[in-house]
C-alpha cells in the first residue's frame, strides 16, 4: 500500500485525513506538535512524528527515525498551517505575520523541497492546503490570505517543473470548515462558535474525503485546483467608501 505523510494531523482537516487514508488501507505518517493528540492516532498502519514544522533539524531527525516500511513517501499532504488575527493590516501584529509566513510558506516549501526527489522517484503526489482566501480578498485576510496565494501558486508552478515526471500536484482551496482554525486565529471558542453558528459549514471529514478522492484518481488525471465552499457561503460585492 502507498504511504501518505500528513502534516498538521493533531486537529481538524489533517486529523480527518489520517482517519480517511488509514481506513482506506494506506500507511500514514502523521505529524504535528501536540504529542497527546498524536498518541490518539496510533494504529497499525499509522506512525506519528512530533515536531514543529518550522524546525528543519527536528523534522529531519523525526523523518530519519521512521521504520523502514514507512520511509518511502508516495503522497505529501501539506496541511499544517494557521491564521493568526483578523485585524486590518495597519493594526496587525508583525509577530503574527511572521509566524504565518514561517509556517504556511517557509516550512511548507522546505518539506516539499526535502521530499521532492523521493516523490519524483516514486511518481508520487503533493496535495497542498490553500484556501478561498487565496482567491478572494477580505478584510483582515492580509498576510494569511497572501500565504495561501503562495501555496496555490507554488502548486501550479510545481506542476510546470514536474512536467513529465508523473508527479501530481493539487491545490485544495476550501471556504469555511469548522475545525480549531478560528479558535487558533482569534483565541476565543465563543467567537469560533459564533462564526460557524447556523452556517452548516463544511466539516474536516468533507475535506478529507475530497483529498482521498483526489489522491486515488487514476494516475493519468491531475486535479490542478479544487475550490469548495459550504452552500451558505458565497460572495458580496465590492466595498465602496464614500467621502464626506
Ligand atoms: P486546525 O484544526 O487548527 O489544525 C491545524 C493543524 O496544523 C494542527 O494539527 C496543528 O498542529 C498544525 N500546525 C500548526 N502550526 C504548526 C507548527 N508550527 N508545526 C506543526 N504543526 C502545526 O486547522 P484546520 O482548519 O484543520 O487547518 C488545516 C489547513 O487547512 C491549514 O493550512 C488551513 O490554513 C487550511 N484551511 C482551513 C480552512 C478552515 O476554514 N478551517 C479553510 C481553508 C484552508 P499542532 O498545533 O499540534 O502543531
Amino acid at each position: 500500500m502507498p504511504t501518505a505523510l500528513i502534516t498538521g494531523a493533531t486537529a481538524g482537516i489533517g486529523e480527518a485525513c489520517v482517519h480517511a487514508f488509514a481506513d482506506a488501507g494506506w500507511n500514514v505518517v502523521a505529524t504535528g506538535r501536540r504529542e497527546d493528540r498524536l498518541a490518539k492516532l496510533q494504529r497499525d498502519n499509522v506512525r506519528t512524528l512530533a515536531f514543529d514544522i518550522r524546525d528543519e533539524a527536528a523534522r529531519d531527525a523525526a523523518l530519519d527515525s521512521l521504520p523502514e516500511d514507512f520511509r518511502g513517501i508516495d503522497l505529501l499532504v501539506n496541511n499544517a498551517g494557521l491564521a493568526l488575527g483578523l485585524e486590518p493590516a495597519q493594526q496587525a501584529s508583525l509577530a503574527n505575520w511572521k509566524t504565518m509566513i514561517d509556517t504556511n510558506v517557509v516550512a511548507l516549501a522546505s518539506i516539499t523541497h526535502k521530499l521532492l526527489p523521493m516523490l519524483v522517484e516514486r511518481k508520487g503526489a503533493i496535495i497542498n492546503l490553500s484556501s478561498v482566501a487565496a482567491n478572494y480578498p477580505y478584510p483582515g485576510g492580509n498576510v494569511y490570505a497572501a500565504t495561501k496565494a503562495f501555496v496555490r501558486q507554488l502548486s501550479l508552478d510545481l506542476r510546470a517543473d514536474l512536467h513529465g515526471t508523473g508527479v501530481r500536484v493539487t491545490s485544495i482551496e476550501p471556504g469555511m470548515v469548522e475545525t480549531e482554525f478560528t479558535l487558533v486565529r482569534t483565541g476565543s471558542q465563543e467567537t469560533s462558535d459564533k462564526l460557524y453558528g447556523g452556517v452548516n459549514p463544511m466539516t474536516a471529514e468533507d475535506i478529507a474525503e475530497t483529498i482521498l478522492w483526489v489522491a486515488t484518481l487514476p494516475p493519468h488525471l491531475n486535479i490542478n485546483t479544487l475550490e469548495l465552499m459550504p452552500v451558505n457561503q458565497s460572495w458580496q460585492g465590492f466595498a465602496v467608501h464614500r467621502e464626506g
